[in-house]
Parts: structure tokens; sequence; C-alpha cells
């Protein structure tokens, strides 16, 4: 491809990054985490992109947070040096290859059972790895300050493990659409991450780092005071489904879109776009479009390939319309790759580095 090249001469469906509101949502948060004396390590989950990622680390981010091993050996590959690891690795080919990965750059995991601690100390002697708790969703994580306790004792014991401290991250929270209802619910399970912390700390145990927080809650953690890491990440692009929560602190924008192109339009009341099921993540409603059709025009997915919108003043066969994606993070996954557009000209492409990275 050869930029800049007008937005409208774009193959469609495109994945498009709005670099100006990329660069300000970056600045936002990271003016914020320095103003709460939080370090930020933002969730390169969202993103998956080692441009991105760079950037976020030249505005002060202390690394980036990876979901999963093979997204961290990719943008390791990418040269990205300090990641944490926010899911457990747990077979035996998986530890040798964080082992090989934690000897090529900072790394650390979360571990969240001592069977797990034995596996990781017995291969990856010196690697950092956090105590993982369970905020009350059962995803992944200890369940109780007990556990929290058994799991440091059994780090101590394999002799080869550092100890870098607590992740805790409340998940299903984030989306909590009342700012009101979120925060009650955040303050309650803060009390319950207090508790956790003391049974550490009356067992002897230094938690240097307590990790995690995400763009629905990262200024009530940071106002909780417990967080020293905030592990954000869906703030650098937004989506609808944030768009739609009353989110705290900063304000970000949306910066990450879907072009179409209108590619049938004989019925009335409707038109059909080539963004449909493989352009979007399904999982949380629909789209919202933004440009090239009327407000409160409405979409619906019809196919792999297809969308409708309904409504009046629909626009012509052959016409452009731009969406926001209702959920980012698998959205991205989608596209081999980003187009980036500044002043309404695409000048730059980059690679979704680390898509489909999931093993
Ligand atoms: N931390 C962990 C462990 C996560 O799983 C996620 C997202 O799922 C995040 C942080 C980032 O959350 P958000 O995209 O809501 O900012
Ligand atoms: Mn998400």
């Amino acid at each position: 491809m050869t930029v800049p090249l007008p937005r409208r001469d774009l193959a469609t469906p495109a994945l498009i990054v709005d670099r100006a509101a990329l660069t300000r949502n970056i600045a936002a948060m990271a003016a914020f985490a320095e103003a709460q004396g939080v370090a930020l390590r933002p969730h390169a989950k969202t993103h998956k992109s080692g441009e991105i990622a760079r950037r976020q680390i030249a505005a002060g981010a202390a690394g980036i947070c990876c979901a999963k091993l093979a997204e961290a050996e990719a943008l390791a590959a990418d040269g990205v040096a300090n990641i944490h690891l926010t899911s457990p690795v747990v077979t035996p080919a998986a530890i040798e290859r964080l082992a090989a990965l934690s000897r090529r750059i900072a790394l650390s995991v979360v571990i969240d059972h001592p069977d797990n601690a034995r596996a990781i100390g017995a291969a990856a002697g010196g690697l950092t790895v956090f105590i993982d708790v369970d905020p009350g969703s059962h995803r992944t994580g200890v369940t109780s300050a007990a556990a929290a306790v058994a799991l440091a004792r059994a780090i101590a014991a394999t002799g080869t493990l550092v100890l870098g401290g607590v992740q805790f991250y409340c998940g299903s929270h984030q989306h909590i659409q009342s700012l009101a209802e979120r925060r009650a619910a955040i303050v309650e399970r803060t009390d319950y991450l207090r508790g956790v912390l003391d049974a550490l700390g009356d067992a002897g145990f230094a938690v240097p780092i307590v990790t995690g927080g995400g763009t629905g809650t990262f200024a009530i953690d940071a106002s909780l005071g417990l967080f020293t890491e905030l592990q954000v990440g869906s703030y650098i692009f937004l989506d609808r489904e944030y768009v739609d929560c009353e989110l705290a602190g900063p304000r970000f924008e949306p910066a990450l879109f879907v072009d179409a192109t209108v590619v049938s339009a004989n019925t009335p009341g409707m038109v059909t776009i080539d963004a449909g099921l493989k352009a979007f993540a399904t999982d949380a409603g629909v789209p919202v479009v933004l440009a090239g059709a009327p407000d409160g025009s409405g979409y619906a997915f019809t196919g792999d390939e297809h969308g409708a919108l309904r409504g009046d003043g629909l626009p012509q066969l052959g016409a452009r319309v731009s969406l926001m994606p209702p959920h980012c993070d698998p959205t991205v996954n989608l596209y081999d790759r980003y187009f980036v557009l500044d002043g309404g000209m695409i000048v730059d492409s980059w690679p979704v580095t680390a898509r489909g990275c999931s093993s």
C-alpha cells in the first residue's frame, strides 16, 4: 500500500485507528497514572500491536500485560522487553516456552495453584510470579486469603521464584453501567482484597506490587489506594460497550473504527454493507454507525460477510460508512492490520502483531 491514501480508497471492511485520538488516549491515561502515583502497565490483549505498545511505554508505562504466552512471544519478538502475563501457564511445554522467554525479556506471570508454583519453580528459576486472586468470578485465582498464604509459602519453598506481588482483576465489574453501582461493588471487593493482603503481611510476605484494574474501574481502584499498578486495556480505543458506561476519571475518545461499503441498496428502508460476522466481534451487541449514514441508523448482523443498515435517508450503493465496534479486543483480532488515519488520510499501516496468538 502506498501512503498517504484517501480514506475512501481503502478496500473494505477495514480496521481504522485514529492516530490523534489514540495519542490523546495514551497521554490522558499516562497523566492520570502519574498524578495518582500509580504505575501503568496497559493490557496489550486489546491492541496486540508492537507499535502501540511502544507508544504506551514511551509515554511512561512500566511495560505491558499480555493475556497469552503466544501474544507475549509475538510482542517480545517485535521488541517489547517488559511483559506481565495475566493468565496462568500450566502445561510442561508451555512452561518451557515461558522459561525461554524469561531469558530474553523482563517477564512475570500469575500463578494460582501450589502445583503450578512447583512446576514453574523447577523450570524457570529466577522468574517473578504474582499471586492471582479470584475476585469472585471464578475465572482464575486463589479463592481465599488462606489459599493466597498457602500459595505464597509454596512459592517461597521453590527457592527459585520471586514473589512480585498480587494480581486482582474484577472482570465482570468493568461494564456495570452505573458509576455509583460500579463504585459500590468495587469498594466491597477492595475490602476483600485488603483482607488478603493483610493475611499475606501477617504471614510475613511482602507484596511489592498490587496489579489489576480495567477501563471501567481504574479511577475507582486508584482512589481506593490499594493498587500500585493499573492494567487498563480498552481505554486506548474505547468501544460501544464502554461508551455505554458512565466512566470515571479522564475522558477517552473512540479511536477504533471499521469502515464498510454499501454493496446493495434494493430494498426500501434498508441497505447492505460488506461488514458482518467476520468484521466485528459479536459478543456485545451491535456496532454503532458513526459516519456515512444518519444518526440512529440501526445495524443488524445479516451474515458472515454482511450487515444491514435500516432507517431513513440511507446511503447509496458504493457509499462508505464508518462504525464503532461493540467490543474492541476481539474485533482487532479479526484483522491483519490497522490503517492509521490522520486528517482524513490513511498515513500508515501497522500490523496486528499478535493477531491470533492465543496459545
Ligand atoms: N487485566 C486483565 C487481567 C484482563 O483480563 C483485562 C481485560 O479483559 C484487562 C486487564 C483490561 O481490561 P479493560 O479492557 O476493561 O481495560
Ligand atoms: Mn474486552
